[in-house]
């Protein structure tokens, strides 16, 4: 099936991709299959180099996987720092897993059942299925694929339709290395791919949305495979009376409207103490009026248009809503449509309540609702008032910080800092309530969740025969 794709500077259909077909993808998952066994007994070290190889293949192709990558999200600079991203990704693996990897068999340990030895062995999941969304196109195509191929495993993957022009590049780069080629397929599709790739795959990791997740999550459960969900975030920053204020705006500032809000990790929510809430606020404004759009020129300025532009419309929804119900915007709050594209300045509003969709559902733009409090206590519960629990932040004094990061539901919190998951890749941690499911993808559990543990258990004295379950054999 042809599918249309938009230009997020323009707003034209100006490319189109064939999707995959549930057969194609049955013949590319047979192929990958039949190569994996051959992958694995490369060993860690010998996989390990051939990512290395793909990380010089990478910044060999850097420029026209760049300036795909750049049309595809209507932006410059996080396209480079995407692929250099990657790139660490590969080049952290590669020196930290094979020694993680060598960590984990075990031979001959003597079990607290007389005469018996355990030893353990890891297998891979033979096949890896990765389905990614359109925020960080190329970073979340790889970075769960990655630590399978290391592991052992082949990986199938299908980036998101609406950015799809990064992928025949990203080919190239894949085909510079013949070994990985065997082992890795990158697919073009949208949500019926992904279903099919999920019906034939041995394990699937699913970054998107909660509602998409979801399905994800009840069509693995069918195939009886793991599943590992990333999903959405609504992520709250507490700003602490020991914070200073413009520091603490300019923190706020970037990890909200980075990427245009649109990150799973983005602050979408401040609860800012009232002893400084007024300083507070004249610096975010301030910060937030110096912040510039990369229109006309996508080489200049700090943000985008909307990639994905019925997204803009969402935002705008909430922003509207919010206002009609007592919101006062300080500055931004109206979408611009310029050359075609979707921008949005950054929005920072005032007398929210929590029962307003821009509080309690993910925004995914440029949008910085400030709540204000007098007791901690009360930040803690208007924090913790929420479906998703991805991360936090706390500024301010690090001791009471901590403190009050103990009490937050959410499987990250970044002190002094936001949304530091983002580039922390060492950091393990879970996505809490509908934020996600599965074990983390940062740290080595991004690495270990793709063995299945195998147990040889050897006896070593005398095996029981039958006449030991003989009835009357057993004493009362
Ligand atoms: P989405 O859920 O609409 O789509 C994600 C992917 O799922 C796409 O590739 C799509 O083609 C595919 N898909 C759609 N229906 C499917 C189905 N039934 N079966 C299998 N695959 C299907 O998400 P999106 O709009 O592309 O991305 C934005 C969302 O992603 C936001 O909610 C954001 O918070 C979330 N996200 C989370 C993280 C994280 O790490 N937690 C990171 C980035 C983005």
């Amino acid at each position: 099936m042809r599918i249309p794709v938009c230009n997020p500077r323009t707003g034209e259909i100006d490319y189109a991709i064939d999707a995959a077909s549930a057969a194609e993808i049955d013949a590319a998952a047979a192929r990958l299959r039949a190569n994996q066994p051959a992958w694995r007994g490369l060993g860690a070290e010998g996989r390990a180099a051939v990512l290395l190889k793909w990380a010089e293949a990478l910044q060999a192709n850097m420029g026209p996987i760049c300036s795909k990558l750049s049309i595809d999200t209507g932006r410059l600079a996080i396209a480079n720092i995407e692929l250099l991203g990657v790139v660490g990704i590969l080049q952290r693996w590669a020196a930290q897993g094979p020694a993680m990897i060598a960590a984990l068999d075990k031979t001959d340990v003597p079990s607290a059942n007389p005469g018996i030895l355990i030893s353990n062995r890891h297998v891979p999941y033979p096949l890896l299925g990765v389905i990614a969304p359109w925020n960080f196109p190329l970073l979340l195509a790889l970075i769960d694929a990655i630590p399978a191929l290391l592991a052992g495993c082949a990986v199938l993957i299908k980036p998101s339709e609406v950015t799809p022009r990064f992928i025949p590049e990203l080919r190239k780069a894949i085909a510079a290395v013949p070994e990985l080629e065997k082992v890795l397929c990158v697919v073009e599709g949208d949500a019926d791919t992904g279903r099919a790739i999920v019906a034939s795959v041995d394990y699937v990791c699913f970054t998107g949305s909660v509602a998409t997740g979801r399905k994800v999550a009840e069509a693995a459960a069918a195939a009886f495979i793991p599943a590992n969900l990333e999903l959405g975030g609504k992520d709250p920053m507490i700003v602490l009376a020991s914070a200073d204020p413009a520091t603490a705006a300019s923190i706020a500032l970037r990890s909200s409207v980075v990427a245009n809000g649109q990150a799973c990790q983005s602050i979408e929510r401040l609860y800012v103490h009232r002893s400084i809430a007024n300083a507070f606020l004249a610096a975010l404004v301030a910060q937030a009026d110096a912040v510039e759009l990369n229109y006309p020129d996508i080489a200049r300025g700090h943000i985008g248009p909307f990639i994905f532009p019925p997204q803009g419309d969402k935002v705008q929804a909430q922003i509207d809503a919010a206002v009609a119900g007592g919101a006062t915007v300080l500055t931004g709050g109206r979408i611009e449509v310029l050359g075609g594209g979707k921008y949005l300045r950054p929005t920072v509003l005032i007398d929210v309540t929590p029962q307003m969709a821009i509080i309690a559902e993910e925004s995914f733009g440029p949008v910085i609702p400030v709540t204000v409090y007098d007791e901690i206590d009360e930040a803690i519960r208007l924090a913790n008032d929420s479906i998703y629990g991805l991360s936090a932040a706390v500024i301010g004094d690090p001791v009471e910080a901590e403190k009050v990061a103990a009490q937050l539901e959410a499987g990250a919190v970044s002190i002094n800092d936001g949304s530091l998951t983002s580039g922390v890749w060492d950091a393990e941690n879970s996505s809490f309530k509908l934020s996600g499911m599965g074990p983390s993808r940062m740290g080595s559990a991004g690495l270990l969740r793709y063995f299945r543990t195998q147990a040889i258990i050897k006896q070593t004295g005398q095996a029981a025969a039958i006449a030991a379950y003989a009835e009357g054999a057993v004493a009362r």
